[in-house]
């Protein structure tokens, strides 16, 4: 077996083989430049894992994410949005997402403000 060049992860010094990264940081890094492609992947396994269905291209959800504001937010606080269907019955396709924050999430039945309904959202900084 080939073992490469052996390394260290430049975050947390464990020796790993090949990349300047574990596994570990590997995916954190790769999550951290490629938002969109690790939320359009999440999101497709999760339709997937509660049988629901998936529309959505790449591109299409690129777009929204872009449009929605998305992007702005994005490794701010990974933890303050999320997607949201507007009909919880239906699948994930255009039409049928939308930004939340998790605060607005408990509140459901606020009228949509844009053409997205993406509400308030308190960067800090
Ligand atoms: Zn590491």
């Amino acid at each position: 077996m080939d073992k490469g060049i052996i390394k260290i992860c430049s975050k947390c010094s464990k020796p790993v083989i090949g990349l300047g990264l574990c596994p570990k940081h590997y995916q954190q890094d790769w999550r951290k430049k490629n938002p969109i492609s690790y939320t359009y992947h999440t999101l497709k396994s999760n339709a997937k894992r509660r049988d629901k269905e998936f529309y959505l291209t790449f591109g299409q959800f690129r777009n929204f994410c872009i449009e929605s504001g998305y992007i702005k937010m994005k490794g701010k606080n990974g933890t303050s949005f999320s997607i949201d269907r507007i009909d919880p019955e239906q699948g994930y396709y255009l039409g049928n997402i939308r930004i939340l924050t998790l605060a607005s999430n408990g509140t459901l039945g606020v009228k949509p403000e844009s053409k997205w309904n993406v509400p308030d959202i308190h960067v800090p900084f």
